[in-house]
């Protein structure tokens, strides 16, 4: 049944027209065009209103990990429920589950001896408080004027004021008065769009790297504070780095004392098939951000960590520059660190990272070998993350006129015969969850082909 869903003459009860300004959605036209109203969730599945199924290729926005209805998940946020739903963490009162989930993390992520962790509501809150804290720590160092961040063309980073700035796509800046002023944006590291003739994928780290130098040292090294990456991009349409990348700009934000964060929304707790994306590509980030798998997304929580070397800073200073005040109501908010802190134990008890391993060659090489279609430009990914393009002529410099629509015609092929994908213009993109099945990849693939048969 789920390869003939019918998505014409949806009948949606009444809910065409809405009510909601819908995040994302194109302007104001969402409430003339009827939704894909998502009612159940079941493993890698999902159920709109009418009943039709659908395989979720992106486990819900890269977030749903262990899938659609996980029990222990369920039976951690009631448990937490009934005993305390909710009491803060500020002025030193807090919870026993934010206590334990603190310190589950720091013991997890060993790319790096972490010290602290901090809770927030969502990746992009974890990004705001990423810039507080290094100007915080700049400030208690007496360095008024290091306040800068570099990013990335391409990055995806959130959609606060502050995130937005940092993420390095325009469509998140125009119309919104961004990026802030005090966020530079260097190079994306796609080596297929944007590698020389000739130059191979170390040479490209090498250029990139180098631009990294020359603009920090254009702007002042004394005035720049921060770094922050995704290991694997992902919004921006999935860019695993290329080789040599993150040693290369490693060694030129320490030449000149810039803090690196990695931005781990994405990448962590196994997608890529290490614990951290910092495992796979020998990151030793000074602060990580966290959100999104944290929970499996049954609850909304994000986090950052802090090294020792920030926050030993923090510490010794506070005295001198006060409280730091900065948090949320909901930081550390009790029920999504008892769901967060079971999430955390299931990946380690059914060994997550292993299971990634073992079903992700047929992920990729499956999809991969779609690759000589003439529509197709590239097909790429790591782990259980990946992306198609679609360019005229197999040239990443010869794009589809967008008013063809292909990436969007695409996705509505595989939405009619059962399957949602993430479109970005003529990007598609994938994460399913850690559960997906080797039956359900067979399922993803053959949707996928039948799908691209279709667009041909
Ligand atoms: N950072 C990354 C890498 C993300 O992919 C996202 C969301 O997609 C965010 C931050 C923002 O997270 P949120 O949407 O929870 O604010």
């Amino acid at each position: 049944a789920c390869l003939e869903n019918d998505i014409s003459g949806t009948d949606n009860k009444g809910f065409k027209g809405h009510d909601m300004l819908a995040p994302f959605t194109a302007g104001w036209q969402s409430t003339d065009v009827d939704p894909l109203i998502i009612e159940k969730s079941e493993g890698s599945h999902v159920y709109d209103m009418q009943g039709r199924k659908y395989l979720d290729t992106l486990a819900g926005l890269w977030c749903t990990a262990l899938g659609g209805n996980e029990p222990r998940l369920v039976d951690a946020a009631t448990k937490q429920l009934n005993t305390l739903p909710f009491y803060h963490s500020f002025w030193n009162r807090t919870t026993k589950p934010s206590l334990d989930l603190a310190k589950e993390l720091l013991d997890m992520f060993t790319a790096k001896k972490m010290a602290k962790a901090f809770f927030t509501n969502s990746g992009s809150e974890a990004n705001d408080t990423q810039v507080k804290l290094v100007w915080y720590y700049n400030n208690a160092l007496g360095r008024p004027n290091k306040k800068k961040f570099i990013a990335r063309a391409k990055a995806y980073h959130g959609s606060t004021l502050i995130s937005a700035s940092l993420t390095g796509l325009p469509a998140l800046h125009q119309n919104f008065d961004l990026p802030a002023p005090f966020v530079l944006h260097t190079d994306c590291p796609h080596y297929w769009r944007y590698h020389l003739p000739g130059e191979t994928e170390e040479e490209f780290s090498t250029r990139l790297a180098k631009n990294l130098e020359d603009l920090i040292l254009k702007e002042g090294p004394e005035t720049i504070a921060a770094f922050i990456a995704e290991p694997v991009m992902g919004a921006g349409g999935v860019i695993p780095p290329p080789a040599t990348y993150f040693d290369k700009i490693q060694l030129v934000v320490k030449k000149y004392d810039i803090l690196f964060i990695a931005d781990e929304v994405i990448c962590a707790f196994g997608r890529l098939g290490t614990m951290f994306g910092s495992d796979m590509y020998n990151i030793k980030p000074d602060l990580v951000s966290l959100a999104k798998a944290l929970s499996s997304a049954y609850m909304p929580i994000g986090a950052v960590l802090v090294s020792p070397e920030v926050s030993d800073v923090i510490h010794s200073q506070s005295n001198k520059l006060g409280t730091f005040s900065h948090g949320f109501t909901y930081s550390g908010h009790p029920v999504a660190c008892a769901v967060a802190l079971e999430a955390v134990k299931i990946y380690k008890e059914r060994n997550m990272v292993e299971r990634v391993n073992r079903i992700s060659p047929k992920f990729q090489e499956g999809l991969k070998a779609f690759s000589d279609s003439p529509i197709i430009g590239e097909i790429r990914g790591i782990g259980l993350i990946l992306a198609t393009e679609f360019v005229n002529n197999k040239s990443p410099n010869d794009p589809f006129p967008p008013e063809w629509g292909v990436g969007a015609y695409f996705g509505a092929q595989c939405q009619k015969n059962g399957m949602l994908v993430r479109v970005a213009g003529d990007t598609i993109m994938m994460s399913p969850p850690f559960v997906v099945t080797p039956e359900e990849l067979d399922e993803l693939i053959s949707i996928y082909g039948k799908a691209l048969r279709e667009t041909e």
